[in-house]
């Protein structure tokens, strides 16, 4: 017997998952949202019928026997073994989220989920910091957008640059294709962009740029945080890699910090590695990452699971709402200007537009086709100087002032002060963010109330005074009290 009855079985067992996953990808965005890898047989043979996914909070599995345990640990047969490694309700994440990246397309995709959006950026990108044969002299670099997320504007500037004399090769204007092209060399390791950026809206024609890096033997990473995969699916058109801060608009409950790495099959890299090239994700979750430790606990994964089953009619009403939003403050005396790639007047309006459509609006009887939505966050720059914009930061009533985004409630923020703030003058400069700009994402509240709450906050710059009163006691501790009001 030995370890062959384990392993025969895992054999038995895959082609079933292999099929499962076959009818699911078949299925339209809302469906493979809802269910995601969980299926009845799984409910019923392994989980007692629980029509929700199980939130498994064990470190570790325990097997019949030897014979099992060294067919687990040698990855032989499906295992999740220790929850450093692998665990069924981050498993239920990460198929869903290789779902959904893969949706509408040929593409074959797997996924690791990580602790943060940071750790999933440091997990997609460090496998190709890595010395090569006959290199050894030579300093490496990368090619990725000045305008990304304050986070990873750090890592990179600080964390790889600064730390380990790797080459940050900052595009200014990322739409610019010849300005990638003219920063690759043979130390090149990997090209990087984040669309539409945080928080200025930068774009890049996509398949544009993974032709470009193929070209050179290199594999394009995209940071998708902003769009979701409700809206733009970057590896259908030819992205090796993304990173999501699944933290963002995919929970936009926001109760807790979550990534993922989502990968096609076979990526494009001059590392002899086979068995990265083959499944990048898979590759991280089993090896980099077991050995790193950067992993998701099962109580956040569920967490973000449960709000991803709806993340498409979300992405729909964000959207649309910040396209009134945008709209309002566009006219208005007391705003300088306005960043998103939903308006006309963006200068990036028409490439975004060949891109970031609403999933499935061609099957929704709302619409008359396939419709084009812009995600729910914007940037506007106040007509006058940083200290006037703190004016109508701190008028804000109802939209709440949070380094934070993506959210159900609007949130806003000045980069510059707080998200932005460690890169300096120098490097918000190139990335594009005034003293004067905020940046606001709307969330699912009626966006007539947001509006009320944007003209009345504005309205401090004609003088006219907000008077924000504090309750002495919280709602939350008020009905144990007897009082008559
Ligand atoms: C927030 C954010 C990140 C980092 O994600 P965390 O989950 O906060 O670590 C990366 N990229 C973008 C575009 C983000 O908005």
């Amino acid at each position: 017997m030995g370890k062959n009855r384990y392993t025969d079985a895992a054999k038995r067992a895959a082609i079933w998952h292999h099929e499962y996953l076959k009818k699911m990808r078949s299925c339209r965005f809302d469906t493979i949202a809802v269910h995601g890898i969980y299926s009845m047989q799984e409910a019923l043979d392994f989980n007692q019928g629980s029509i929700i996914e199980p939130i498994y909070m064990s470190t570790s599995q325990a097997y019949r026997d030897s014979d099992e345990m060294e067919a687990a640990l040698g990855y032989e047969i499906p295992t999740w073994c220790y929850s450093r490694i692998a665990n069924p309700s981050v498993y239920y994440l990460e198929g869903v989220l290789a779902l959904l990246e893969g949706y509408g397309s040929e593409v074959e995709t797997s996924c690791v989920a990580t602790s943060s959006g940071m750790s999933a950026i440091q997990s997609a990108v460090d496998p190709f910091l890595v010395t090569l044969q006959g290199q050894t002299n030579k300093p490496m670099n990368f090619v990725a957008t000045a305008q990304v997320y304050g986070g990873t504007f750090q890592q990179f500037a600080i964390r790889k640059q600064q730390e380990r004399n790797i080459g940050w090769r900052k595009v200014i204007h990322s739409s610019d294709m010849k300005e990638w092209e003219n920063l690759i060399d043979e130390n090149t390791r990997f090209l990087y962009g984040e669309l539409p950026s945080n928080p200025c809206q930068g774009f890049f024609d996509i398949r544009a740029l993974a032709d470009l890096a193929h070209k050179y033997n290199l594999p394009l990473i995209v940071d998708s945080t902003v769009a979701t995969p409700a809206l733009l699916r970057p590896l259908a058109y030819g992205a090796d890699i993304v990173v999501q801060s699944v933290t963002k608009s995919m929970s936009s409950s926001g109760f807790g910090i979550c990534g993922a790495v989502i990968s096609k099959k076979n990526i494009t890299s001059s590392i002899e590695n086979e068995e990265m090239k083959s499944d990048f994700a898979g590759y991280l979750k089993l090896l980099p990452n077991r050995d790193n430790g950067p992993n998701i606990s099962p109580m956040n994964s569920i967490l973000a699971l449960n709000d991803i089953r709806t993340l498409r009619t979300k992405m729909d009403l964000f959207s649309r709402s910040t396209l009134k939003v945008a709209r309002f403050l566009e006219q208005h005396k007391h705003v300088e200007k306005v960043e998103y790639l939903g308006l006309e007047s963006h200068p990036l309006h028409s490439l975004a537009s060949s891109y970031l459509y609403l999933a499935d609006s061609e099957f929704d009887e709302l619409y008359p086709g396939k419709v084009n939505r812009y995600g729910h966050l914007m940037s506007f720059l106040i007509n006058g100087d940083a200290l006037k914009t703190r004016k109508v930061f701190d008028a804000m009533t109802m939209i709440w002032r949070a380094t934070d985004l993506g959210r159900i409630k609007s949130v806003a923020t000045i980069p510059a002060i707080s998200t932005h703030s460690q890169q300096g003058e120098e490097g918000r400069k190139q990335a594009g963010i005034p003293s004067n700009l905020i940046r606001l994402c709307v969330g699912g509240e009626h966006p007539d109330d947001i509006i009320k709450d944007l003209d009345s906050a504005l309205s401090v710059l004609d003088g006219k005074k907000i008077n924000v009163s504090y309750p002495e006691y919280s709602a939350g501790g008020a009905s144990s009290a007897r009082i008559n009001d």
